[in-house]
């Protein structure tokens, strides 16, 4: 990829904050490759294209150390779930093989597993020594009549963003517009319902979480063309162009295909969270807003009426247990609030976020929530965060997996809420299941047992204070805890 086109990729015009600083999302600093490189970026926007082969160009270590990294998952193929690479040697690389190599593995993909379509992904190796990926992946298309996607996001092009950005920019170059959407079923406009189509950007169907709100979108007679990209086909993807409405699920990866739909085909968007009560309804007046349909906005309404006293109803049991509970939100991106409008749904407290991967609008939502003077964390290391659980008095952190043995040393409950997950969050109906976790986690009695000193501990004098890693030296009879995490 040429300079220039990092540079057009890196200034996004729908970013508010554009004008501030170009794209200035998360800019690496020296060290920080924990985030993951602009490679990584790309292959977890499309990975979850359940039918096609996804292959890594490059050494081994590129697909061994990021393969299969979300949760997501499929209704149907499960090929995206095999990893495959071109497993680049230095004898390759000294014999100059790399494109040789890539066209014989986009051949035994395709005799293998007929997939749908090849997305050949370029890594730091191959971009060095110049490897044509474009060229290699034309003639592979022209000798076997398959669609073979280059995605080039070398990681040294930059950070994780840039990569789901380039992922978005590929499908809208080679993919979006190559394909009519099939017609709609006869039974789909029963009882003189109009269907409209729309597509969702920036989903990824972690834990299946997308399967809770498209029974919503069928009952209002909204298709979803594609999803970008959870459970989503490639010929999906081809058909985008024909949406009434795109949403943005995700503030900040593929935002460019959003606007870039809208510049070429004039589809309307905005940006939006399945994530709590009040913002999924929220989401679905948004499409009968922008829709423009009458009939759609009163069966919405008549449908978020329906489903909320439901959902109230049922959470009631659970609010009463979550109550005034203390929580440390440390996560990024569209998480750092959409998360918050979860929690406060449920009646907790949330005493403090982490913004370190937020963009300024996301920080503006949070403000929001929270008002002016919320407690953004932006570097969220081991000892600044548990120094603010002792400080605020938090009962529980929800945070990444990363974050999971900070909580545990300390004894304090911990909530995984990052792309590992393995429970669906969103949706009304998520809330339940978020609503249940929580509950679950805060009252497990392995705090209370793990907080307590252990008998050799009791013998010699010493015991536990919640929090710390340590043992303590007390007196004899010091048996309890010395504090609340
Ligand atoms: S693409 Fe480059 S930075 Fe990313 S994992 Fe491979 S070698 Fe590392």
């Amino acid at each position: 990829m040429k300079q220039k086109e990092i540079a057009a990729l890196l200034n996004e015009p729908a970013c508010k904050h554009n004008k501030k600083s170009k794209s200035g999302c998360a800019r690496p600093k020296p060290g920080a490759t924990a985030g993951g490189c602009a490679f990584d970026g790309a292959q977890i926007a499309l990975l979850p294209i359940a039918d096609a082969a996804h292959i890594v160009h490059g050494s081994i270590a590129c697909a061994g150390s990021s393969w299969d990294n979300r949760g997501t998952r499929s209704s149907g193929p499960a090929l995206y779930r095999i990893g495959m690479t071109t497993d680049l040697t230095e004898q390759d690389v000294i014999m100059g093989r790399g494109e040789k190599r890539l066209f014989h593995s986009i051949k035994q993909a395709i005799d293998t597993y007929h997939p749908a379509a090849v997305f050949v992904y370029n890594t730091c190796v191959p971009a060095l020594i110049g490897d044509d990926i474009e060229a290699v992946c034309k003639a592979a298309d022209g000798r076997w009549g398959v669609p073979v996607v280059p995605v080039d996001a070398a990681g040294f092009y930059g950070t994780k963003n840039l990569g789901n950005r380039i992922a978005g920019e590929t499908m809208v170059k080679y993919v979006i517009g190559s394909r009519e959407p099939d017609p709609i079923p006869a039974e789909a406009e029963r009882d003189g319902i109009q269907v409209h189509d729309i597509n969702l950007i920036g989903e990824y169907n972690i834990a299946g979480e997308l399967w809770h709100m498209l029974p919503l979108f069928d009952e209002l007679g909204l298709r979803v063309l594609c999803t970008l990209s959870g459970d989503a086909r490639y010929h999906e993807v081809q058909s985008m162009h024909r949406a009434e409405v795109n949403m943005m699920v995700c503030s900040k990866a593929m935002i460019n295909v959003a606007r870039k739909l809208q510049e070429a085909y004039g589809t309307p968007w905005f940006e939006g969270s399945f994530y709590g009560v009040t913002d999924v309804s929220n989401a679905l007046r948004e499409f009968s807003r922008l829709i423009d349909d009458p009939d759609l906005a009163r069966r919405t309404e008549k449908l978020i009426a329906r489903e909320e006293q439901r959902i109230h109803t049922a959470l009631a049991p659970w609010r009463k247990r979550l109550r005034g509970k203390r929580v440390l939100l440390y996560t990024g991106g569209v998480k750092s609030w959409s998360v918050i409008s979860a929690l406060q749904d449920l009646h907790m407290e949330v005493v403090a976020t982490g913004t370190k991967k937020s963009t300024e609008e996301d920080k503006a939502r949070i403000r929001e929530l929270m008002g002016e003077d919320v407690n953004m964390l932006e570097d969220g290391n081991p000892r600044a965060l548990l120094d603010l659980v002792y400080e605020q008095q938090v009962d529980i952190l929800i945070a990444g997996g990363r974050n999971m043995y900070t909580a545990l040393k300390a004894r304090l409950p911990f909530l995984d809420i990052n792309q590992e997950r393995e429970f669906a969050y969103a949706g009304y109906q998520g809330m339940l299941e978020l609503a249940r976790q929580l509950v679950l986690t805060l009252e497990s009695p392995v705090w209370d047992a793990a907080r307590k000193a252990a008998p050799w501990d009791i013998k010699a004098g010493r015991t536990f204070s919640a929090g710390s890693t340590a043992p303590v030296n007390t007196t004899d009879d010091a048996i309890a805890v010395t504090g609340e995490a």
